[in-house]
């Protein structure tokens, strides 16, 4: 969601322009029924009223439909051919032009690129959103502690379930629960009210300094995420296990 969250604030350049055309070569990209007609047809003439994002999905709206931006693994944004400042570890600095998987012209020349090698991402027009939870920086203490309450299932899992709190990915979760000084595996509703506030305040605060470095992978954790490795606050040797479904490190020692 870092990441994502950078490429709104790219978005945001092209609130109140004009879309003049709809560049969509690859109808594959195109998720929940989309066709290149359909898109081209529905926007082509509406202005760009500013962008949204819930979770990992970005929103642009117009004053007709909204459309729905995801950017999987390897997906980045451009406007007037510029990203964000930063340059993200999964991009790639390349611009291989088969890489392009949708944009928009605007009447006053400049466009929106959505660029993914790995084609992982994917547009959808009008996209409900009803399946995603909260997303993770909105969510107060209080739908914390209840959502926590009504589920056995382990934290790490729980954390990564984006219809319970959008936007959290891998390495997020791992880097919030060693902040936060949680065990991954412990079920949901094992967690007593001040470590439901230690979790609330880790969440927040993690998504904000890693956003202020430039990624969710300038955690940290992120250095001792290898076989062998020692934690950083007290160098105990680090436990890696797939919880959730997922590569999961964390401390024996101060995680519980
Ligand atoms: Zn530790």
């Amino acid at each position: 969601m870092i990441e994502v969250e950078t490429y709104r604030q790219v978005a945001e350049r092209t609130a109140g322009r004009v879309i003049t055309e709809v560049i969509a070569p690859d109808d594959w990209y195109l998720k929940g029924g989309a066709t290149a007609a359909a898109v081209r047809t529905a926007v082509t003439g509406r202005a760009v009223r500013g962008s949204r994002r819930i979770g990992k999905l970005l929103l642009l709206d117009t004053d007709g439909p909204t459309l729905g931006l995801r950017f999987g693994m390897t997906g980045r944004l451009l406007v007037d051919g510029r990203g964000p400042i930063e340059k993200l570890e999964y991009s790639s600095g390349r611009d291989d032009p088969t890489w392009v998987r949708f944009g928009l012209r605007f009447t006053d020349g400049g466009e929106l690129r959505l660029v993914d090698p790995r084609r992982l991402g994917a547009v959808v027009l009008d996209p409900g959103v009803d399946h995603l939870g909260t997303d993770a920086l909105s969510v107060t203490p209080a739908q914390l502690r209840k959502a926590l309450a009504a589920s056995r299932a382990p934290l790490k899992a729980w954390l990564l379930d984006q219809g319970r709190v959008a936007g959290l990915g891998n390495l997020l979760v791992d880097e919030i629960l060693w902040r936060a000084g949680l065990d991954p595996a412990r079920p949901a509703r094992s967690l007593d009210p001040a470590e439901v506030k230690g979790l609330h305040r880790q969440v927040i605060g993690t998504v904000r300094r890693l956003m202020e470095r430039g990624g969710s992978h300038t955690g940290d954790l992120q250095v001792a995420r290898v076989r062998g490795a020692t934690c950083p606050r007290d160098g105990a040797a680090l436990q890696r296990r797939t919880i959730g479904g997922r590569t999961t490190y964390s401390c024996p020692l101060h995680q519980r």
